[in-house]
């Protein structure tokens, strides 16, 4: 469970599931030697891999090299089953950041042999969220610039219009598959520029209109 600053209070965001999205941006589909896929494609990442604020990135032992990824995240705010996109956002709480952590090596090697990936996208820490949960009403999600930087260099630099499938066709095509809970996440895919990070690195991700995340390495 994560405390989030949500309209004049906090949300205690309690996902059933993080479900996140893979290739959804064009560029980042191409840095990964890959085509963006005709329906979406997405995985889920435990609920234990989430960390809030002032807690840090832990690095695993068992990879190499572990990349960052900023998300646009969506928070569910009512339980959503085969909902059409038209009426999608009607079951949409409000956004945040969530950084769709990675152990690329583990990743490349189950790509590689066909196995799943939630060894690479699923250790503890892997799903940082924050800094804020913006309202729904207040913010509108079509074209925002989304970026993040490590130590202070510009690694990711995207606007969420780049997006291949949008947030409404993303809730219709996930809902008809499994019904989505009050809290739970989904993580639209990341802009290109992804790369390693390691141990000290200090991370600042930001969506217009949300804010900054920031997070340290361990
Ligand atoms: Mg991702």
């Amino acid at each position: 469970m994560v405390r989030l600053p949500f309209r004049d209070s906090y949300y205690e965001v309690r996902p059933s599931k993080i479900i996140a999205l893979a290739k959804n941006y064009v560029e980042h589909a191409k840095e990964m030697e890959s085509d963006v896929p005709e329906r979406p494609v997405f995985f889920l990442k435990p609920p234990s891999s989430l960390i809030g604020p002032g807690e840090p990135i832990i690095l695993p032992r068992m990879s190499k090299r572990v990349d960052h990824e900023v998300e646009l995240a969506v928070i569910i705010g009512k339980r959503a089953k085969g909902v059409p996109a038209e009426k999608a956002m009607d079951y949409v709480l409000g956004y945040t950041i969530l950084l769709d952590i990675t152990a690329r090596d583990l990743q490349a090697e189950a790509r590689r042999k066909g196995l799943p990936w939630a060894l690479s996208k699923g250790f503890d820490t892997f799903a940082p969220v924050g800094p804020r949960i913006a309202d729904k009403r207040g913010l509108g999600i079509d074209d925002l610039e989304i970026g993040l930087k490590v130590n202070g260099h510009l690694r990711q630099l995207g606007r969420t219009s780049e997006m291949v499938i949008k947030v409404p066709e993303i809730i219709e095509y996930i809902s008809s598959i499994m019904t989505l809970e009050p809290g739970d996440i989904i993580a639209t895919g990341t802009p290109a520029g992804v790369g390693p990070l390691k141990h000290g690195d200090k991370i600042e991700a930001w969506i217009e209109g949300i804010g900054v995340l920031k997070k340290e390495v361990y």
